[in-house]
Parts: structure tokens; sequence; C-alpha cells
């Protein structure tokens, strides 16, 4: 890799349009600081897109994304979107499905531990992206769920060997460079051939890391223990609902939702996306916390720097991601997290300190 990256822009919906930017000001300024260019190539998607294109994933955007490694993807408010556009796949999905990006990413650590309630958390959900229970992302009709009678409707799972065993991989790598502790969450006693499959193929690939320490939980009693003892684990493997769930659930644990950083990935291709949603709630305030999204570029950034094994780029994922506990310790800090600061100039902070 020379010394400019090309990264694309997708602002999405709701909150995305305010915490995008702030994560672009805080890549610039770090990748900056190592001596290295960025040319963000912004492109149409989600709601402005259906304004400008008529479809919130257009054509010209998925092409330009063909050229690239790298983008960071705003959240999106697909219910929020006309009514022609229910029960087609969300955007988000559309480029997910596109790229295969099977993995999706979800650290959790307390950035302000006086606003945890788990301050000790540590925690790397490792959520299988393609396929599970949330179905739609497995069936042509943009859809896994189906009304027979408008009185019954049915959802189908779909769990397959071969998704398993290359997420477990994932889990594993990542428990091996972490505290060498993986857990696999399942429904295995109720859910028995699809998620008894899931937890079948990560325990034949455990046979691979013997060094890795692996456990086993049900989701239901996982939600317990974190609760309870979160910062007893180390990296999480699950199906896509379940990870959708508990990531969630210790992202409120690590502080708050606005601090859960992601990213989808496949060995090709990195997209960053915040684990939360587009906050109709607060949009349009500049209250948002852009902590997520921000957190989401530096992971990308250290995808990046792993597979160009250049330093520089690591240095400025590792410089954000201190740059976001300075400024935190600082006490800067958005209203999620008790604060007072806009999202702009909680950005600022950050950009002032990597
Ligand atoms: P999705 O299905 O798209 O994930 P969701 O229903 O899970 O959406 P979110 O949009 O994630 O919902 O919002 C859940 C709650 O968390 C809302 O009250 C929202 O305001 C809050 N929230 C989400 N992101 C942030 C953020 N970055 N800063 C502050 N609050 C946030
Ligand atoms: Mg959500």
């Amino acid at each position: 890799m020379g010394d400019s990256l090309r990264i694309g822009v997708l602002h999405g919906d709701g909150i995305g349009p305010e915490i995008v930017p702030a994560a672009t000001t805080v890549v610039s300024t770090a990748l900056g600081r190592n001596e290295i260019d960025v040319e963000w190539v912004d492109l149409p998607f989600g709601a402005a897109a259906i304004e400008s294109h008529g479809t919130p994933a257009p054509d010209e955007t998925l092409r330009a994304l063909d050229g690239l490694d790298a983008w960071i993807l705003g959240p999106h408010d697909s219910a929020g979107y006309p009514a022609e556009f229910a029960g087609q796949l969300t955007p988000g999905a559309v480029i997910r499905k596109r790229y295969n990006l099977f993995a999706n990413l979800r650290p959790s650590r307390a950035l302000a531990a006086d606003r945890a309630m788990s301050p000790g958390i540590d925690l790397l959900i490792v959520r299988e992206n393609s396929e599970g229970l949330y179905a739609d992302r497995n069936m042509a009709t943009g859809s896994g769920e189906f009304m027979p009678t408008p009185d019954v409707a049915l959802a189908v799972g779909v769990v397959t060997r071969a998704a398993s065993e290359r997420i477990a991989r994932e889990a594993f790598t990542w428990a091996r460079r972490r505290r060498g502790k993986l857990t696999i969450v399942h429904k295995a006693n109720v859910l028995t051939m699809t998620t008894g499959l899931f937890r079948d193929a990560c325990l034949d690939v455990g046979r691979d890391f013997p060094d890795v320490e692996v456990s086993q939980q049900h989701v239901d009693a996982m939600a317990a223990h974190l609760v309870r003892r979160a910062a007893d684990f180390d990296v999480v493997v699950t199906e896509n609902l379940f990870g959708d769930i508990l990531s969630d659930l210790a992202a409120e644990l690590a502080g708050s939702l606005g601090t859960a950083a992601s990213i989808n990935c496949s060995s090709e291709k990195a997209m960053a996306q915040a684990a939360h949603g587009a906050a109709p709630d607060i949009a349009g305030r500049g209250i948002a916390n852009p902590t997520a999204m921000i957190g989401s570029a530096a992971m990308l950034l250290a995808w990046l720097a792993q597979r160009s094994g250049d330093e520089r780029i690591f240095a400025a994922a590792g410089a954000i991601d201190a740059a976001l506990a300075a400024t935190v310790a600082a006490g800067v800090s958005t209203a999620d997290l008790g604060g007072a600061a806009s999202t702009a100039e909680f950005a600022q902070a950050v950009a002032e300190r990597v």
C-alpha cells in the first residue's frame, strides 16, 4: 500500500449525517499525523438516494464500491422509507450480501467506568452475518418471512456447516490474539438442528486451536451471565440474531449504545458500521454520540493495516482509540454518557487528542 488510502463514505439516515463526518474528521487527522493521505469517496445511499436516484441502494454506488476495499456506512432507517420499499432487503443488507461480509465484529469496552454497569467488560462478539434466524439475508425474494394465511406468519432460519466453520475460524483467530478464551453461544437444547449444527461446527474448528479455552452457553443464560459477570468473557461467537441482541446488551453494560463500534468484513472487503441504528428519536439535534462511528472507523483502519502490514495505519487506529478514551476521561462527553458536548464538539475534542 502506498501513502494514500481511498475510503468510501455512505452517510446514511437519521443521525448518520451527524456522526459520519465526525468519524471522517478524526480519521483524516489520525492518518495525517502518520503521514498518510486519505481520499474520501462520497456515495449516495439510503433515504438521500431515494430522493436523488429513486432507490436506497443505487447501482452507481454499488459499482463504485466494487473498486474500493473499505468504506464507512452510516446507520439507515429503512422502516422510515416509502411503502414501496417495504419488504426489500435493507440497504446495509444489500451490501453485506453483495460482498459476502460474513463476519460482524462487535467489541465492548467501558470508556467511562463510572457510566458503565460492567466497568471491567472487555468483550468481542463475533457475529455470523450471513444466515441464521435473520432469514431475509438468504432469500432471493428479500424476505425469509411469509404468511400462508393472514393470521399465520412463518420465518425460515438457515444454518450451514460452511458458514458456521468460517465464522468459528474468525472467532478462534481473534481469541488467540486476545486472552485465549472463546464462548460459543447457541440454543441447542431447543433449536437443536440449526443452532446445534452451529455449535458442533464451532467445536470442530476448535480442534485446530488447542491453545484456546472453549466454553459454551445457551443464549438466555448468556444474557444473564453478561449482566452478572461480563468481565469473565473474552471472545463470543454466535449466530446472527443472538449476536445482534447480545451486542446491544454488551454495549449498554459498557456504558452506551452510542459507544458500540463494529465492522462487517470478509478477507477482501470491510465496512465500518456502528452497532446502533439511525436513532430517529434524536436525529437532527446534534447530540448523538459519534464514539461508535469513530471507533468503527478505527476498526476499519486496523483491518486495512492488518492486510497491508503498514504500521502507520495501525498507529493511526490505536491513536484514535486512545483519543476516544482520553476525551471521555477529560470529562468531555455527549448526553448519553451524561455530558453536554455536541456531536461536533466531541469529535473536535477527539481529533485534538489523536
Ligand atoms: P436498528 O434496528 O436500526 O438497530 P434500533 O431499534 O436498534 O435500530 P437505535 O437506532 O439503535 O434503535 O436506537 C436505540 C436507542 O439508542 C434510541 O433511544 C437511540 O436514541 C439511542 N442511540 C442509538 N445510537 C445512539 C448514539 N450514537 N448516541 C446516542 N444515543 C443513541
Ligand atoms: Mg438495533
